[in-house]
């Protein structure tokens, strides 16, 4: 594994802060992390609002915005009440905690009563509202930790330490300066000391102060900046699921999680939909060769998926399976006899229209792949035939296809579903493209050959 001597980051989201025993299961976690030794060089822990908080904080905003000015005044205290509630339920309501979330539910309900006295939401408003939720939840996992940990855990203002652009609603981190500030502030030498250091997620500040977010679901973000400006020995984003997974487990129950996968093959999974991470959060922790683990908060005796810059030993094997339905297919037959020197053209401006998904040459002739149609299409290029039906387009990610490609087609020999398979488009990827009747059973031949010659093959190693 890696030799970096760096501290861990660790980030919690709000799908795993539910509720009172969702903050015990990651104190026992973190508990668990120390106490294994793996806090040697510190713990950075990324901690992100409540299920559901941001949604009801914009809610507030908005209806203080529309003149609301008592219905955002109560939600408000609904909010309130929620947090101290879950204070009482964890134990923690004999300290400064409780006065330290009256204090920030007061800062809010001033933020929306300038907001409501204006009439009008700015998305600089907007961003120091949202950022309450990570605020709130921060300083109930600081303290619930204090009481556990044996080291000492220290809570800092994200909006202290994270730079970032004047970009309000969807900030980029400057991560040098961030780094700069991490020391500043005392952060990396704490970590240094092997101490817990907990802070926000989602939200920084501009250099003169002022409080952006990162964008909607930006605390992987956050993360992966943090990790890249104190240089992480690994980055561990905290799920509901665990990991990424041989295919999506609400179609195939017994899909497995892939011990490791690349950068690249993760992005060819997104763009067919997945959503464990996405790729762009993580690319700070990426380009700086961090590697990136995904693990479940249910499972976390399980190591979960790891995600390297690169793959640099991968055999040569598929490694999971994702698909796009209500695909169309059409060929484009370019003038002239030199349809590839046109191709970045047409490409292009497909899409700009729809999104593509592969676009593969052969003879004379260029078939392109697109979500459902708008028929935008016909009227831009007339020259286009649409094939007749709509198509189910497989993807099958893996490292070297041109290795394995011959195995899937025989598989699938006796299948009428195959209408195409594309190899070399992508060094990651094969992509087949199925016939919506037949494609079914094709997508459960693909992905039970998946994980039984290959998956389980490699976590048995
Ligand atoms: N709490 C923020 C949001 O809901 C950030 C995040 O969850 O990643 O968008
Ligand atoms: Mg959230």
């Amino acid at each position: 594994m890696s030799s970096r001597q760096g501290p861990v980051v660790h980030k919690f989201g709000g799908s795993v802060l539910a509720d009172a025993a969702a903050f015990r299961r990651v104190s026992t976690i973190v508990h668990s992390e120390q106490q294994s030794g793996a806090f040697q060089h510190g713990a950075l822990l990324v901690i992100s609002a409540c299920a559901g908080v941001t949604d009801r904080l914009l809610a507030i905003a908005q209806a203080a915005a529309a003149g609301k000015a008592e219905q955002a005044e109560q939600e408000l205290q609904a909010l309130e009440q929620q947090h101290l509630g879950l204070v009482t339920e964890l134990g923690l309501d004999r300290g400064e905690l409780q006065e330290y979330v009256r204090r920030l539910c007061a800062e809010l309900a001033e933020l929306c009563r300038g907001i409501a006295y204006l009439g009008e939401l700015t998305l600089r408003t907007r961003d120091a509202v949202l950022g309450y939720g990570e605020l709130l939840a921060s300083a109930i996992v600081a303290e619930l930790l204090r009481r556990e940990l044996p080291v000492p855990v220290h809570l800092v203002d994200a909006r202290r330490v994270l730079l970032t652009d004047y970009h309000f609603g969807n900030a980029t981190p400057m991560i040098g300066e961030s780094g700069y500030l991490l020391q500043k502030e005392g952060v990396t030498g704490a970590l240094q000391r092997g101490e817990v250091v907990v802070t926000q997620g989602f939200i920084g500040a501009t250099p003169s102060g002022i409080p952006t977010t990162l964008g909607r679901g930006g605390s992987d973000y956050s993360a992966a900046a943090f990790a890249r400006a104190l240089e992480a020995r690994e980055l561990q984003l905290w799920k509901d699921v665990p990991g990424i997974c041989t295919a999506d487990p609400r179609r195939f129950p017994e899909a497995q999680p892939v011990a490791e996968i690349s950068y690249a093959e993760l992005q060819e999974l997104a763009r067919f939909g997945s959503k464990v991470v996405h790729p762009h959060a993580i690319s700070p922790a990426v380009s700086g060769e961090i590697p990136v683990r995904i693990r479940s908060v249910f499972a976390p005796q399980q190591p979960g998926t790891l995600v390297w810059h690169r793959r640099y030993d991968a055999p040569a094997q598929p490694l999971a399976l994702a698909w796009r339905e209500r695909c169309m297919a059409f060929r484009w037959y370019p003038k002239g006899n030199s349809p590839l020197a046109e191709m970045p053209e047409i490409v292009d401006t497909v899409r700009k229209v729809l999104e593509l998904y592969v676009v593969a040459a052969s003879q004379g002739s260029v078939l392109l792949v697109t979500g459902p149609s708008t028929g935008t299409l016909e009227e831009l290029y007339g020259k286009v035939s649409f094939l007749p039906h709509q198509f189910v387009l497989a993807c099958i990610v893996g490292n070297e296809p041109s290795r394995w490609t011959w195995e899937a087609l025989e598989l699938l020999r006796n299948s009428d579903a195959v209408s195409a398979v594309w190899t070399g488009v992508s060094p990651v990827a094969l992509y087949v493209l199925l016939e919506e009747s037949a494609a079914q059973s094709a997508l459960a031949e693909l992905h039970g050959w998946i994980l039984h010659t290959h998956a389980l093959q490699r976590l048995r190693l």
